[in-house]
Order: C-alpha cells, then sequence, then structure tokens
C-alpha cells in the first residue's frame, strides 16, 4: 500500500471501506467488491490501473482505455498554440477542454473516469481473491491455496512447506555430520585469525603470512630482553619494561 496512490477523488465504493473509509457513506454506483492497493497510470490519452497483490506485490494492469474525448482536448490546445488569439472560438472551446482531465477532480470527466475504472476492476478482480484469515487482497496465481482457500501465508502450500522443511533437516544433518570431523589438522589454532593482509588487504585463508604479498599475519612477537609474549610494535615490553 505504501508505494500505490490513491486517486485523490477515488470512488469511495472502490476502496476498502472498513480500514479507509469510517463514516462514509459509499457511492451509489454498483457495488464493486474488488478492492486492493493499486496506482493510477492514466494520462491525456486515456486510462490504465495497476492492481497490486498485498502479499508479493506483483502487479496486474488493466488494459489500456483510450479516451477520445480527452485526446480531442489536446489536439483543441495544439490548434489554439498554433494560431493564438485568431481564432477566438477555437480558443474558448480548447480552454472548455482543458476543464476535462483524466483526473477524479469532479463533474463529467470523474464520471467517465468512475465508468473506466469499474471496467478495469471487472478486467482485474478474477486475478485476485480476498483471504478471509488475514483480510489481504492476494494474487490468485502465486499467493492463494486454492485446496484450503486461504492466502499463502495463512495456509502456505504443502509442496512449500514439504521443500522447506527438507531444506531445514538438510542443513541440521550438514552441521551434525561437519561436527564428526576434525576440520583441525592443519591449522594452528592459537595463531589469531585475521580475515584480510594489514598490508594489502587481500582475503586470507588463515596460516601466518599473507598469500598475497607475505605480509606477517600473526602479530605477536617475543620481548628481545626476557623473552615474554608481547604484539608486535610494541614500544616497551609490558612485562620488564625494556625498549623493543
Ligand atoms: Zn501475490
Ligand atoms: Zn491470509
Ligand atoms: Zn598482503
Ligand atoms: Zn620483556
Amino acid at each position: 500500500m505504501n508505494l500505490t496512490t490513491r486517486g485523490p477523488g477515488a470512488p469511495v465504493a472502490y476502496v476498502r471501506t472498513s480500514l479507509s473509509c469510517k463514516g462514509i457513506t459509499p457511492a451509489m454506483t454498483a457495488p464493486v467488491v474488488f478492492t486492493s492497493s493499486y496506482s493510477d497510470n492514466s494520462n491525456d490519452n486515456g486510462f490504465q490501473w495497476e492492481f497490486h497483490c498485498d502479499r508479493c506485490n506483483t502487479a496486474y494492469r488493466s488494459p489500456f482505455e483510450q479516451n477520445y474525448l480527452s485526446r480531442g482536448r489536446g489536439v483543441l490546445r495544439v490548434l489554439r498554440d498554433l494560431f493564438g488569439d485568431y481564432s477566438k472560438t477555437i480558443h474558448k472551446v480548447s480552454n472548455a477542454a482543458d476543464d476535462f482531465s483524466n483526473t477524479w477532480s469532479g463533474g463529467a470527466a470523474s464520471a467517465t473516469k468512475d465508468k473506466a475504472f469499474t471496467k478495469a476492476v471487472d478486467l482485474v478482480k478474477d486475478d485476485f481473491r480476498l483471504c478471509a484469515g488475514c483480510g489481504s487482497w492476494v494474487c490468485a496465481r502465486i499467493c492463494w491455496n486454492d485446496h484450503v482457500g486461504q492466502c499463502t501465508r495463512c495456509s502456505p502450500m504443502a509442496a512449500h512447506q514439504l521443500a522447506q522443511a527438507q531444506a531445514e533437516a538438510r542443513g541440521s544433518q550438514f552441521r551434525d555430520a561437519a561436527n564428526q570431523q576434525d576440520w583441525t589438522q592443519n591449522q594452528d589454532m592459537s595463531v589469531p585469525s585475521r580475515v584480510t593482509c594489514p598490508t594489502c588487504a587481500a582475503n586470507t585463508t588463515g596460516g601466518r603470512f599473507c598469500g598475497s604479498c607475505g605480509t606477517a599475519l600473526d602479530l605477536r612477537t617475543n620481548c628481545t630482553g626476557c623473552g615474554h609474549q608481547i604484539q608486535a610494535g610494541t614500544a616497551f615490553c609490558s612485562n620488564c619494561g625494556r625498549a623493543q
């Protein structure tokens, strides 16, 4: 719902009445049962909407419906721009045409758009189902479990659940089998692991030196005085205080 818009004067009967239109009497047009989030792709040449599945957000686009009345307006505008004030008649007519818009702004334009919207809804509504479990409008193709009559979030498809359970079991069996193996044989477990080389930034594969540039990855060294293990680059030994 967040990515979509509703026409400013969208007919209330089409909007989800329980959520967004409390207290508003639905329009007197024939009730349209299909409601969902949708976006308006209408332009000067006609009408088109995209209806979105609440679950996967797949868009179902209604066929583009030409609006010859508004196309005529476009022609009149061009004539007006060409002839300017020379033709008073065209000017008047084209100004009147400017009042017509393929937006829900009221008047005859809105009535035309209402009709086009009802038609678009009729063409697309069979692609959608209302889930009584969660109240979402979902696409019939992907998000509907026809065996149960609920959306696939409320009642996942058995095959999907089976595949998921198998994948989980496989993962846990892999972990069990891996735990049985000794992975430490060729590893000096006392060397702190460093995943990138401090000099060339190459990924390391563990070990004491960078495989790319040879920089020592083991940052431990021994005090030149007492032999205590200290961090390489340290100025004084933390055990005997000798300068390194
Ligand atoms: Zn869907
Ligand atoms: Zn559901
Ligand atoms: Zn390196
Ligand atoms: Zn020392």
